[in-house]
């Protein structure tokens, strides 16, 4: 082995994960290699919550120019190219991943492009070269996971709807989760015929239950059909587009389908049995909170733990490992409270307990507000905003917040703060409005509209 082949930390997965960890253990003074197998970003920016936002903003515009003229200006007439739309997001991917490389070799991490395979305890093997290392870290996160049902190999996944030429007629999206409602409501909203198939009675499982509700209603008002306790059997594909094949006989038909059924750990071809990790039942590698794996010298961050599988929490525990490891700071990433937004329309955000859940841990008050903000009622839209507070009345805590409607990500973002904070019901109370805002609504509820326990 050659000195220039051995490192004190080699990651591998050049996402959110690896190229934070990456650039913190090296700003720690360690040696790190960071091998990647396609492109430098990841998920997040080359397939996830980047490329997937810009195409929000792109749907968005539409009612900007259908609300224009009921705010004054000439009748606006546009048509969207996704074509158009998928080169100018290429670019804008193409500049950040420039902007990720640049960022990791001003930092000193040597970045290799090659698919990984770990050999043993300290080395990993890429491109036909062993490197060695002290400690190795997977940050390898997921991939759409393609084989719930018979058939859904051929249908798009989350990848594919963010390269497209052309937009189909008609989408059905399979599965229910955040990508689910994002994509149906992003591409009901630039023209296309959407329907969902689920299996739960509402979207959205394990959100707030009246957030689940609400969000079920503001896809209906796009436009989206949703097909509830719907248990699929099999998915076909003909000369004029795609048959799902419902466990009652039904069968839904379109032009497209999304599978959006769910996304499992990278773990192909990684060599984890030559050191003896087990994955458990998702696939996913064990891992303790300082993120060990079983393996001695082996730590594993984001989405192949499936923990709180969300770039800033990746990003959490790749710095908290670095931090601990090179930096003489024991750290842990803290998965309590974290804040989370479904990028639909209107969007949805949420922190802390649900209902459900608070008030199996005690005496709970529940505030709601639900409005027509101004500038939807301006043009005679019926969106409305649904705003809930869950507070614990032992402490008067504000023990979650769960919001639908506009800004909502931007909004909720902000209160997260008071939440860590340990903010009560009081401090809410005590805090002056901001007017006129749809944010101010979250210090001026008096009443509960519900008392549990
Ligand atoms: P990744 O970012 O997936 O990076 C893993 C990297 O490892 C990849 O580059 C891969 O090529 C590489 N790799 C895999 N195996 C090997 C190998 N053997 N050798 C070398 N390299 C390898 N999160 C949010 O917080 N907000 C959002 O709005 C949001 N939207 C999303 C929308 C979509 C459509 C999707 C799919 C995800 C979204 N996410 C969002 C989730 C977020 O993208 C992930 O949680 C995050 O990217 C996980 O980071 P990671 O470092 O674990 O893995």
């Amino acid at each position: 082995m050659t000195a220039a082949n051995t490192f004190d930390l080699i990651v591998i997965g050049a996402g959110s994960g690896g190229i934070a960890a990456s650039r913190r253990a090296a700003s720690h003074g360690a040696k790190v290699l960071l091998i990647e197998g396609t492109r430098v970003g990841g998920t997040c920016v080359l397939r996830g919550c980047i490329p997937k936002k810009l195409m929000m903003y792109a749907s968005e515009m539409s009612s900007a120019f259908s609300e224009a003229s009921a705010f004054g200006w000439s009748e606006v007439t546009s048509q969207f190219d996704v074509a158009r739309w998928t080169q100018a997001k290429d670019n804008e991917l193409n500049r950040l991943e420039g902007v990720y490389r640049q960022m990791l070799a001003n930092s000193g991490v040597q970045t290799l492009l090659g698919h990984a395979r770990i050999t043993g305890e300290r080395t990993v093997e890429a491109n036909g070269e062993t490197y060695r290392a002290e400690r190795i870290l997977i940050a390898t996160g997921g991939a759409p996971s393609i084989d719930g049902i018979p058939g859904l190999e051929q249908a798009w996944t989350s990848d594919d709807v963010l390269q497209l030429s052309a937009l189909p007629k008609s989408l059905l999206v399979i599965g229910a989760g955040y990508i689910a409602v994002e994509f149906a409501s992003i591409l009901a909203r630039l023209g296309v015929h959407v329907s969902m198939a689920y299996r739960a009675d509402l979207p959205l499982r394990g959100f707030d239950e009246d957030l689940r509700a609400q969000a079920a209603q503001a896809l209906e008002s796009l436009g989206v059909t949703l097909h509830a306790s719907a248990r699929s059997q099999a998915l076909s594909k003909h000369a004029g587009g795609f048959a799902l094949r419902l466990e009652d006989g039904t069968e839904l038909q379109a032009d497209a389908v999304l599978n959006a059924t769910g996304r499992k750990p990278n773990i192909r071809g990684l060599g984890l049995e030559s050191v003896g990790i087990a994955t458990d039942a998702s696939g996913a590698i064990p891992v303790d909170a300082d993120s060990r794996t079983t393996a001695p010298g082996i730590w594993a961050i984001g989405d192949v733990t499936n923990r709180v599988n969300l770039t800033p929490v990746a990003i959490a525990e790749g710095r908290a490992f670095a931090d601990t490891e090179f930096g003489g700071r024991h750290i842990q990433a803290n998965h309590a409270n974290v804040a989370s937004a479904v990028f639909c329309s209107p969007p949805i955000a949420t922190i802390g307990l649900t209902e459900a859940q608070a008030m199996e841990r005690g005496p709970t008050d529940v505030y709601v507000s639900q409005f027509r903000p101004m500038k939807k009622a301006f043009v005679g839209s019926q969106e409305r905003t649904y705003m809930k507070l869950i507070v614990d009345r032992t402490t008067d805590r504000v023990s979650g917040i769960h919001m639908l409607g506009a800004d909502a990500p931007e909004i909720i973002q902000g209160l997260a703060i008071a939440i860590s904070a340990g903010a009560t019901k009081r401090d809410f109370d005590n805090t002056m409005a901001m007017h006129p805002t749809s944010a101010e609504e979250f210090v001026l509820m008096r009443e509960p509209a519900r008392r549990h326990g």
